[in-house]
């Protein structure tokens, strides 16, 4: 299959909002063609989540995954501390996102986790970024299938991500600025205490 390239930062399909798929486009072999080619692209990056407007494409329609291969780098505790855990294949058309489980008053960034986070249309960079800690996803597969998931760690960090892109959303607008790394620079802090890092960076 020849693969399209993935759209980097710059390129305004990434800053507007995607456009829901109409109902009776669902189930049609264009749009099954949309996420195979997704999922390719995904995969050959390789990358733990990728939305449509990261091809060039404004639909609301985002492909996750992530495996053991892709967490390899992570020891025990580091997966333990970001909840990261596999899952399979989801592709989700017309995703809508629900926070799970408010923060109780009083008990300051309950519920919130600040790690580094990268993307596909970023090459080269990361920097903290704090998400919600469980999602609810609701939307409809490849086949119109329901689809509801209740995220929490990595999973949630990567749906917030992916549906950020929908609404012409990148990482760097949410990002604790004064963190930006380049990746070769990020080695030396991923893993670090999040307090060290912000103090190392004044971020
Ligand atoms: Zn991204």
């Amino acid at each position: 299959m020849d693969l399209p390239a993935i759209v980097l930062a710059g390129k305004p399909v990434l800053r507007k909002p995607a456009a829901p798929v109409p109902p009776e486009e669902i189930g049609t072999k264009q749009l099954k063609q949309l996420i195979a080619t997704m999922v390719a692209v995904m995969r050959k990056a390789p990358g733990v989540g990728l939305a449509a407007p990261q091809i060039g494409v404004g639909l609301q329609v985002i492909v996750l995954e992530d495996g053991e291969e892709l967490m390899s780098r992570l020891t025990p505790a580091e997966r333990a501390e970001r909840g990261r855990v596999p899952f399979p294949l989801k592709a989700i058309i017309n995703p809508t996102l629900k926070v799970l489980g408010p923060p109780l008053p009083g008990a300051a960034g309950a519920g919130r986790a600040t790690f580094f986070e990268g993307c596909l249309s970023v090459p080269g960079y990361m920097a903290l970024v704090e998400r919600d800690l469980s999602v609810e996803v609701s939307g409809v597969d490849e086949d119109g299938k329901e689809v509801r998931w209740e995220a929490t760690g990595w999973p949630a960090r990567i749906l917030q991500h992916e549906v950020d892109h929908l609404r012409g959303t990148l990482y760097v607008d949410r990002m604790i600025s004064r963190s930006f790394c380049s990746n070769e620079e990020a080695k030396l802090w991923v893993g670090r205490p999040i307090a060290e890092v912000r103090a190392a960076l004044g971020a």
